[in-house]
């Protein structure tokens, strides 16, 4: 008996010392990431305690994908209400036992009409989504052709499918061609992409994709959880803004992001697959529902931007704005027509340090590095909101100068910045 307490707290000790060991090599490479608590609803201008601890201080907020401004919109926190009320806190089972009531299918039905898909299944997250899609309607005999730089999720689900995997070049068209080429023989093709990539915030060449996959015959997958909302004329995603709408065979999108921002996911597309997904995702038949609160105040999200693109244009235009600022001022951006905008400085520490001096003038961004984007390619990721002001941009705009006047990065090529400060 004593033995086997001994052998146990020897057994304990060693994984401690290891995990402590690889805790302080990650503290010690500056990767080490820490949560800064928030005092409020998410919003544009938010409470935040930063370093843990320190009393909590107003600022604004440029990181988050709250695109819509719509994650505590008080018609959306009243619907949530009225949903909670109606159809209570939880299901307490997953979908296909007795986790599907009435508000679940008509926000599958709403999700459907808007995407301009043919049918909707929701997933528990996005995350869940592309876990679960790949493998449920791929087999030995097909393949997977990824853009190489898909989200992580998509290259999980990915790894979960029997189909054989393969990889284009970001946004190349030639290679997609020399790859759908290649993979003739196969039964089925899937072109899988992001609409809009969110470390650049570029979008997806979706015309020529959905040209070569007619030419090839291949079927197009894009997750769209970076555009869902207001990307394209009246906010449909990026399908729209490409001229391919009704075009794409699968969708995978998120609430978690402009519609609403709480959380979901779902699959949209061709009828025969969705269904298939119904029958055999396992993130749909092993996980619960998505909370009835959540579905009343999605459903309340999607009547509001159905309604009118008010939201999407003031997004649109704070993007232009933000885009201009900080050209004018001569900061090093990604170009591009995202509400994502980012401040490349490719140095990892600095981009830290920047990040650490923005938030002591009052504005809210990360320093984004490896192994999050390409090793020299660091950088500060800027979103912005319809919920901004201009008053708030103004104010960022300010502090983004002053910070970059301190360590003279402004109208500095990429290679006077990494000769000073490495890379
Ligand atoms: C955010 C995101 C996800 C994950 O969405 P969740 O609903 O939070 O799981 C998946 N794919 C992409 C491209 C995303 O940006």
């Amino acid at each position: 008996m004593a033995d086997a307490v001994e052998v146990e707290q020897g057994c304990l000790a060693r994984v401690r010392q290891h995990f402590r060991q690889e805790l302080d090599g990650l503290r010690n490479a500056g990767l080490f990431k820490e949560e800064r608590f928030i005092h409020a609803p998410q919003a544009a201008d938010i409470e935040v305690e930063f370093p843990a601890g320190a009393t909590p201080r107003q600022v604004i907020n440029l990181c988050a994908n709250n695109y819509l401004g719509l994650s505590s919109h008080p018609e959306v926190v009243a619907a949530a209400h009225a949903g909670l009320e109606a159809r209570g806190y939880g299901m307490s089972s997953v979908r296909f036992i007795c986790g599907t009531q009435d508000i679940h299918r008509e926000l599958e039905q709403r999700l459907t009409a808007f995407l301009g898909t043919e049918d909707t299944l929701l997933f528990p997250s996005c995350m869940d989504a592309n876990a679960g899609v790949f493998e449920a309607l791929l087999g030995e005999q097909d393949v997977m052709i990824a853009d190489r730089l898909v989200h992580a999720s998509i290259v999980d689900g990915m790894r979960l499918s029997k189909a054989m995997q393969d990889t284009f070049k970001h946004s190349d068209m030639a290679h997609l061609e020399e790859k759908l080429q290649e993979h003739q023989d196969k039964r089925f093709r899937l072109i899988i992409t992001d609409g809009v990539f969110s470390m650049d915030g570029d979008l997806a060449r979706l015309d020529d994709i959905v040209a070569l996959a007619e030419r090839y015959g291949a079927m197009v997958f894009v997750d769209d959880s970076h555009a869902t909302g207001f990307i394209g004329k009246t906010g449909r995603g990026t399908h729209e803004q490409k001229g391919v709408f009704g075009k794409i065979d699968i969708i995978t999108t998120t609430l978690g992001k402009a519609l609403g921002g709480a959380s979901g996911g779902c699959v949209s597309g061709r009828a025969e697959l969705v269904e298939m997904c119904r029958q055999r995702a396992r993130p749909y038949l092993f996980s619960n529902s998505v909370p009835p609160v959540i579905v009343a105040g999605a459903l309340k999200v999607l009547e509001l931007i159905s309604r009118t693109t008010e939201r999407r244009d003031a997004l649109e235009e704070n993007t232009r704005c933000w885009r201009r600022l900080l050209t004018e001022a001569g900061f090093d951006i990604k170009a591009g027509e995202s509400p994502i905008v980012p401040v490349m400085l490719y140095h990892a520490k600095l981009a830290q340090d920047v990040a650490r001096d923005l938030f002591a003038e009052g504005i809210y961004v990360v320093g984004f590095f490896f192994p999050v984007v390409p090793k020299g390619q660091a950088r500060i990721r800027t979103q912005l909101s319809a919920a901004h002001q201009k008053a708030h941009l103004d104010r960022a705009i300010e502090a983004f100068v002053k910070v970059g006047r301190k360590h003279d990065i402004l109208n500095k090529s990429k290679k006077a910045i990494t000769e000073r400060y490495g890379l």
